[in-house]
């Protein structure tokens, strides 16, 4: 026993002494310059022992060295930015799992989801006219959704419900038609110009219209006003007088016949603009996104014009395998600013509206077990055998991620016994197979995540804004299932999070990490309900729920050899915060703020 230890000290000597003169050396050639130093930080940096330390040095988009204050300098030269970071708290980069940029661009060009006064209406309308050329449609709005919301979360604190005052805009809008909806669909609203272009007289609109053989609108019939016409119902205010509100299933049919199919490209552009401003702010440097082709189309020009601040790993469909395979797109494909070579398919519905595929039916609906999406059936919505696995052994055999929305218990439970047959087939590999949201997983299937090796694509803010009526639709057994983070990862699957951005008509999940990552630490609402958290044995610490947002997120896109971590040679891709979360109670987690984001090197969001 003397001896060996004897021995383990002097091969300590030895590995000591041959260190030191490699030190010196390092130190004696004096490295080039930095473009960038960030001194006297906290920062963390998530590597494989959550190193603190002070200091980091930049140069091209890369870090050429993490450590301390003095040992910095050396990488300092004449042009070398030199920010002192005055003890404040550094992360990697946050990189978000899932979002729907495109979808996410447009709600933030306009809407009314958590408008509850006219004058905020007014305001936010004023806000899009002056961004968008005459002639544009000013569409979206999800009135309503927020009112709801609140009164869920904050427990009978409900304001009188906001209808937005059409005529109250009739002046800023001559030149935009406007036509909107409320969150669920039940009420739409359009201003004058709108309610031209579909041949309905603003101020004595007894003729409907319906659109004709090639788009023209076609007046049909007289009908005393006020009447339902064509399935359309003209609301009026209490002086009899009609007020732009309109109800009704031929409502929607008659807009979209003049509505146009698609934004003009730079319209879209100019979102995304937008929407990468909201990201900055955010700290956020890596997206994974499901967008359509044109958003792919715009990712590439703004990287062209140095516009992009975002990293984007892009998803098509599952069912653009074939496509792909042509193209040669395989896990890997792109690079550091636009990665490629991963598919999103989708098996089941989603909670909210109780389509999520369940083993045993809903508890407040025992006809319901949920719906199969079509890529598991046939026409008529049968299941069919073999359907959606014969996509994902295509797809696997190509070389290509898969990646699957799945949120009922059933549908995780049916996706892991296809990835054993991926297995069996197509014979085990480092795939990474992602189980997308992985929202409600049966008792039996939590051992088989880590022994599969699944990577868990959840995004925690939904527990605080489902945990509301979790309970009712599906009973309080298996929602010790549901959003079980701790399960999950103690399973030995990986856990990585984002946030769904820009969310549902009647739920708004912003891109903010810091609503997440208070969700999983706390499993609370925003306004603290339930004292001590819903299923709090399912908490994870603030340590593993940075780690889930940053280095877990790139391992989930193959890419955590270049990024996720403050380490030597990956993307220089981090975020200076107003607060030590590591010390941050759940109240101060949502408090946090960004103080500096920055992309490659170079600071796109601070001073
Ligand atoms: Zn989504």
């Amino acid at each position: 026993m003397k001896s060996l230890l004897r021995i383990t000290i002097a091969l300590l000597a030895v590995s000591l002494t041959s260190a030191i003169p490699v030190t010196s050396a390092q130190q004696e050639m004096s490295p080039d310059p930095a473009d960038l130093i960030l001194r006297n930080g906290l920062i963390y940096t998530v590597d494989s022992t959550n190193t603190l330390t002070e200091a980091v040095a930049i140069r091209g988009g890369k870090f050429v060295f993490v450590g301390s204050n003095r040992d910095v300098n050396r990488y300092k030269g004449k042009q070398t930015k030199v920010i002192d970071l005055k003890g404040q708290f550094v992360l990697p980069g946050f990189n978000d799992n899932h979002v729907h940029l495109a979808s996410a661009a447009q709600f933030l060009e306009f809407n009314i989801m958590r408008a509850a006064t006219q004058s905020e209406f007014v305001a936010r309308v004023r806000d899009v006219v002056a961004r968008l050329p005459k002639g544009e449609w000013i569409l979206g709005g999800f009135w309503g959704a927020y009112d709801q919301w609140a009164a869920g979360s904050a427990g009978g604190n409900r304001r009188e419900a906001f209808s937005p005052d059409m005529r109250a805009v009739e002046a800023i809008t001559k030149d935009h038609p406007m036509f909107i909806r409320k969150f669920d669909d039940s009420e739409f609203a359009a201003n004058a110009a709108a309610l031209r272009v579909v041949g309905i007289d603003p101020a004595d609109p007894k003729v409907p219209a319906t659109a004709g053989a090639g788009g023209e609108i076609r007046r049909q019939g007289t009908e005393p006003a006020g009447s339902k016409v064509e399935g359309v119902e003209f609301m009026r205010d209490s002086s009899g007088r009609f007020n732009g509100h309109l109800r009704g299933r031929g409502v929607t049919a008659i807009f979209a016949a003049v509505i146009p199919k698609k934004f003009s490209h730079e319209r879209r552009v100019q979102q995304t603009r937008n929407a990468l401003a909201e990201i900055r702010k955010y700290g956020v440097t890596n997206v994974s996104d499901m967008s359509d082709d044109e958003q792919l189309d715009i990712y590439r020009e703004l990287l062209k014009t140095n516009e992009l601040t975002v990293r984007v790993h892009f998803r098509p469909g599952l069912d653009r395998w074939q496509e792909m395979s042509d193209r040669r797109i395989a896990v890997g494909s792109g690079d550091e600013w636009i990665r490629l070579g991963a598919l999103k398919g989708h098996i089941d519905g989603i909670m909210g509206t109780s389509t999520a595929r369940f083993l045993q039916p809903y508890s407040n609906d025992p006809s319901n077990r949920g719906k199969w999406r079509p890529l598991m059936v046939d026409e008529k919505g049968n299941f069919v055998e073999g359907k959606f696995l014969k996509y994902m052994l295509d797809a696997d055999h190509a070389g290509l991620q898969i990646t699957v929305h799945a949120i009922g218990d059933e549908a995780n439970n049916v996706l892991l016994n296809y990835l054993e047959e991926l297995n069996r087939q197509n014979g085990v590999r480092d795939r990474r197979f992602r189980l997308v949201h992985a929202q409600v997983i049966a008792p039996d299937d939590f051992k088989r995540l880590g022994k599969l090796g699944v990577v868990a694509e959840v995004q925690p803010f939904h527990l605080s804004d489902d945990m509301r009526w979790m309970e009712e639709r599906i009973g309080r057994e298996r929602c010790k299932g549901a959003y079980a983070f701790k399960s999950i990862k103690d399973s030995g699957a990986v856990l990585c999070f984002g946030t769904d951005w820009p969310g549902t008509s009647a739920s708004e999940y912003p891109i903010n990490p810091m609503l997440g990552i208070y969700a999983a630490v706390s499993r609370q609402t925003l306004s603290g309900e339930p004292p001590g958290g819903w299923f709090p044995e399912q908490r994870i610490s603030i340590e593993e729920a940075i780690r889930a947002y940053t280095y877990n997120t790139a391992y989930a896109n193959f890419e955590e050899k270049t990024k996720g971590s403050i380490e030597v040679h990956k993307v220089a891709d981090l975020v200076v915060l107003s607060r030590n979360l590591l010390q941050a109670s759940p109240r101060e987690i949502l408090e946090t703020r960004v103080v500096y984001t920055i992309v490659a090197g170079k600071v796109v969001y601070g001073l």
